[in-house]
């Protein structure tokens, strides 16, 4: 028996069709860099496997979050430029030549502590400027900018290869904040006038159009096959099934209850199946009594409450549903975006929750 025909769980990625998003990603903005944001192990699907392949299709520059994920992804990669978006904190300076990692300074406290490790160094160091254009949240702010402006000496010993800021809500295009970002980081970059590429556009910007996208783009969800243009059909190809194993199969009838809290009621003559998968999984107990699953292109839906280890699901009428035999959890005809709008949220979140009992296989790459 193979360790997939007993996993309780299969997430199936598909890294040919990461690849393929990346090329889309790409010719959507031709006159880019396109880069590739592997944080949070690749949204949970394995930077170890995602990041090669996406080197493979000709990707050079890698976005992570924190210099944890950069020592990682360095093991697995040892070419390329890996961003850390988080920067330095006083103390980890020497872990990003170590290993080859380039910081994104986010604040005046950052640039002045990489400056002046360049200095101890003795020589220059690299590094991105991220400025905060609406977001409140990383990156510096106007009078940041133009005390930078004004005393160039406060970036001695650092080379920036990348000035960049971040949209709030380039997934809805009608909003004006997306102008308005847009003008914003064009004054402070302008102010900057720094010599290298400028970045604005994760995966929905991108899609925003030309104006967007400057030298790099940056995007993550679109390349794990989440719709980047949440109002028109998702252009991006299907990344990922994720499969639980039925382990039991019974007959319920009136007035039997299902699960904890006896949350739902039978009402007639039925089947249901008990599914390895719950909410320690990454199957958000917000799916109870409100999620689908599709079995033999039938779908069937949650009944009772999502518990730890366990999903019930209504079965009856399906014969495909038997002990042993696997739901498609997020597949075709269901997709992460559809289970996350179950669960009220985001299909970025369902992505990045998958738990670690979940067997990952790998498909799609000669
Ligand atoms: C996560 C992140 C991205 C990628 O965003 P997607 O919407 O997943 O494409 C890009 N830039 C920054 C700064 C991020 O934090």
């Amino acid at each position: 028996m193979s360790e997939t025909d007993r996993a309780a769980a299969v997430l199936t990625v598909d890294l040919g069709a990461v690849a393929a998003n990346w090329r889309r990603c790409a010719a959507q903005a031709p006159g880019a860099e396109t880069g590739a944001v592997v944080k949070a192990d690749s949204y949970g699907l394995g930077a170890a496997k995602v990041a090669p392949a996406l080197f493979r299709a000709g990707c050079r520059t890698f976005f992570v979050a924190t210099v944890e994920e950069g020592i990682h992804l360095r093991q697995a990669l040892p070419e390329g430029r890996i961003f850390v978006l988080g920067g330095p904190l006083p103390g980890t300076e020497a872990e990003f030549p170590a290993h080859g990692l380039t910081p994104i300074l986010n604040s005046p406290e950052q640039i002045a502590l990489w400056s002046s490790f360049a200095r101890r160094r003795g020589e220059a160091l690299e590094a991105g400027l991220h400025l905060d254009t609406g977001m409140s949240r990383l990156g510096l702010d106007r009078p940041a900018v133009e005390r930078l402006a004004d005393d160039r000496s406060l970036l001695d010993g650092i080379r920036p290869v990348v000035v960049m800021s971040h949209m709030a809500c380039a997934d809805e295009p009608a909003r004006e904040m997306n102008t308005a970002q847009l003008e914003a980081f064009r004054a402070l970059a302008g102010r900057l006038a720094l010599p290298c590429p400028l970045s604005l556009a994760a995966s929905s910007a991108i899609f925003l159009g030309p104006d967007w996208q400057f030298g790099l783009t940056r995007p993550g969800a679109a390349l794990y096959g989440l719709n980047p243009v949440p109002d028109q059909p998702n252009p991006m190809a299907p990344v990922i099934r994720l499969r639980g194993r039925i382990l039991q199969v019974r007959d319920v009838d009136s007035p039997m209850t299902v699960g904890y809290g006896a949350t739902h009621r039978i009402t007639r003559k039925g089947r249901l199946a008990i599914v390895s998968v719950g909410y320690a999984d990454g199957y958000f107990r917000t799916l109870s009594n409100r999620g689908h699953a599709v079995i033999e292109g039938e779908r069937v839906p949650v009944v009772g409450r999502v518990s730890m280890d366990l999903t019930i699901f209504d079965v009856t009428g399906v014969d495909a549903a038997r002990p042993g035999a696997m739901i498609d959890l997020i597949g075709p005809g269901h997709d992460a975006d559809a289970l996350a709008a179950e669960a009220g949220t985001i299909g970025y979140e369902v992505l990045t929750a998958l738990g670690n009992r979940i067997q990952r296989h790998y498909v799609g790459e000669a």
